[in-house]
């Protein structure tokens, strides 16, 4: 397959033109963003990283039968992917409490849910990402009421088996967001990234964090985090 002209450049990846109009070339940057953009920095390294975990985890959700958008991983930096149209919402899914959650609801960061928690919020920077339950969705036309609730199905499916995953890391998989689209023929699979920039990721011995959110609350040593998960991953896959 061919690279051909940049066709989207995004916060943390660029995306290419294929000569075949059904796949498209990502690429991982080391640029960092948070708070809708406002601050910004370099994760050396980051790019490699969120590249190979990204392929791990779509290999993985594959094997298990949730279809994906990965096709092949081209280089450390790049992969071929299934073009798809992204439908714009973002899937998050929560084990413990943290974040915008802890925030909203008053509830204190590790606080363990009894079940998986689904939330959707509209993926638009210009509203900030709005929270919406499925009747906004439908009714902002985003998708219909069978495809919200494959991609609940899908989404908590992808939980079951990541935490599995992880918890053979000594890694505490607290929440994640994920990303859907669609197919020429309106098939639904998951895209976009499953990557320390989209997943909380605990230590499970020491509680420390190992994921952005290092870098979105200052909190040091983002470059050494990310390589740990990259450890943990490749020590994984050699057992
Ligand atoms: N997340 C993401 N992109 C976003 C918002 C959230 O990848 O634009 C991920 C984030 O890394 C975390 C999970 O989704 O793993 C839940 O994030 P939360 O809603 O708590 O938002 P935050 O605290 O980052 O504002």
């Amino acid at each position: 397959m061919q690279k051909l002209e940049q066709i989207y450049e995004g916060k943390a990846k660029r995306v290419y033109n294929t000569n075949d109009p059904d796949y498209c070339i990502v690429s991982y940057k080391d640029d960092a963003t948070a708070f809708n953009g406002l601050k910004r920095g370099t994760i050396v390294g980051k790019g490699v990283i969120n590249n190979r975990m990204s392929n791990s985890m779509m290999l993985l959700l594959e094997e298990k039968g949730v279809p994906t958008h990965f096709v092949e991983e081209l280089n450390e930096r790049e992969t071929l992917v299934r073009r798809v149209s992204i439908i714009p919402l973002e899937v998050i899914v929560r084990n413990i409490a943290a974040g915008s959650f802890s925030r909203r609801y008053g509830v204190a960061e590790g606080v363990v849910f009894n079940e998986p928690t689904v939330e959707f919020s509209y993926k638009n920077d210009a509203l900030g990402d709005p929270l919406l339950n499925d009747d906004h969705a439908l009714a902002l036309g985003l998708a219909t009421r069978e495809e919200m609730e494959l991609i609940r199905t899908y989404a908590l499916r992808i939980d079951g088996i990541m935490q599995g995953f992880w918890d053979e890391c000594g890694i505490t998989l607290v929440d994640f967001k994920l990303e859907f689209g669609r197919l020429p023929d309106g098939t639904i699979i998951l895209a976009d990234e499953i990557s320390p920039d989209t997943c909380r990721l605990w230590d499970t011995a020491t509680g420390q964090k190992l994921d952005k959110d290092r870098f979105r609350r200052d909190l040091g040593s983002v470059e050494e985090a990310y390589a740990e998960i990259m450890r943990r991953l490749l020590e994984h896959e050699e057992q």
